[in-house]
């Protein structure tokens, strides 16, 4: 490596604009010390991005950053769980000053918006992979999780779905001339973690996932942790102009199982229904109500036709 390991994480991490108060020891210990907030529980995801498997290898670093951490900002984000800390295990070819400085813009950039400190982490010399850990509180016993939607439940999901699979055919170079092009590879490399939405969905949202693998496969987790099954109205489905043109026939098959959106798909009970779409647009967060929960166990699709249908794209799966 060029620049020492040690220099490199003083130079690149140890120096944060964000200083919290509840970090008792940050980086440069062996480990690092937090204190969690009275009556609060802590809510830890971890996530890899593997060049060539979650990024194409010209992803620019500066995205590479970004992305790393929004995708677990997102985790949190489904858990109703509001952001602190991070830790970050970084593995570089080689030690390139650029790549890093670029890689830090994204990544503190986000990490500010949050006001997310980073405590920890590992450097390591191979083939371009990272890890971030992410860390956040919830008043105990208030996180989301996939378990709590019930029959007559209705099923919301923020924002667009299939912007990002549209963006990644766009930097694959499988499609060209799409209008708005730099907004759907915007949308593929900067996704927006929904923080604001989780936290305010606490209390009001019976279960919540984000969408890292397609609707229908994180969908499917909600109604098998929650035992129960879901109809879901294809015509209410928001989706681009673009991507219902390219998507082929028919065109919701590949806004349902295209993943990296990073929206969140939560069911809310019907009572509950004027209180969570005022709370969306409170935080600003568009919100599409696209089906109901119902007893009946899997996912069935409404047509345009009113014909029902099973839901079998599975979005993307690892080792299958
Ligand atoms: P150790 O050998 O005890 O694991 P390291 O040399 O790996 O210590 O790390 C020294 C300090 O720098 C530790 O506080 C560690 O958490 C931090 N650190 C190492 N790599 C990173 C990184 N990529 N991002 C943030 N902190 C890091
Ligand atoms: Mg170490």
């Amino acid at each position: 490596m060029g620049l020492g390991e040690f220099n490199l994480i003083e130079r690149y991490f140890e120096h944060q604009a964000v200083r919290r108060d509840d970090v008792a020891t940050p980086i440069g210990d062996d480990a690092a010390v937090v204190s969690v907030a009275d009556g609060c529980e802590l809510v830890v995801s971890v996530d890899t991005l593997i060049e060539g498997v979650h990024f194409p290898p010209q992803t620019s670093p500066q995205a590479i950053g970004h992305k790393a951490l929004a995708v677990n900002l997102s985790d949190l984000a489904a858990m109703g769980a509001k952001p602190a800390w991070a830790t970050l295990a970084l593995t570089l070819p080689h030690s390139d000053e650029a790549w890093l400085e670029a890689f830090c813009r994204g990544f503190f950039q986000l990490a500010d918006q949050y006001q997310v400190q980073l405590i920890g982490g590992d450097t390591c010399r191979g083939p371009l992979s990272l890890s971030v850990q992410i860390m956040g509180q919830v008043a105990s016993g208030e996180a989301l999780t996939r378990c709590g939607a019930a029959a007559g439940d209705l099923i919301y999901v923020s924002g667009q779905i299939g912007d990002a699979g549209l963006g990644l055919r766009l930097v694959q170079r499988q499609l060209q001339g799409v209008r708005d092009e730099d907004y759907f590879i915007q949308r593929l490399n900067c996704p927006a973690p929904r923080i604001e939405a989780g936290l305010a969905l606490r209390g009001v949202a019976s279960a919540a996932i984000d969408i890292s693998d397609g609707l229908v496969a994180d969908l499917g987790h909600i109604l098998k942790k929650s035992a129960v099954g879901a109809v879901l109205d294809v015509e209410a489905l928001p989706v681009a102009e673009q991507v219902k043109s390219l998507a082929g026939e028919p065109w919701w098959q590949w806004p349902l199982s295209a993943g990296d959106d990073y929206e969140l798909c939560f069911t809310v009970p019907s009572a509950r229904q004027p209180q969570a779409e005022a709370l969306m647009a409170q935080v600003g967060c568009e919100i599409s109500c696209i089906g109901v929960v119902e007893p009946l166990r899997g996912l069935r699709l409404r047509l345009a036709d009113g014909q029902l249908i099973e839901a079998t794209r599975q979005g993307y799966r690892h080792f299958v």
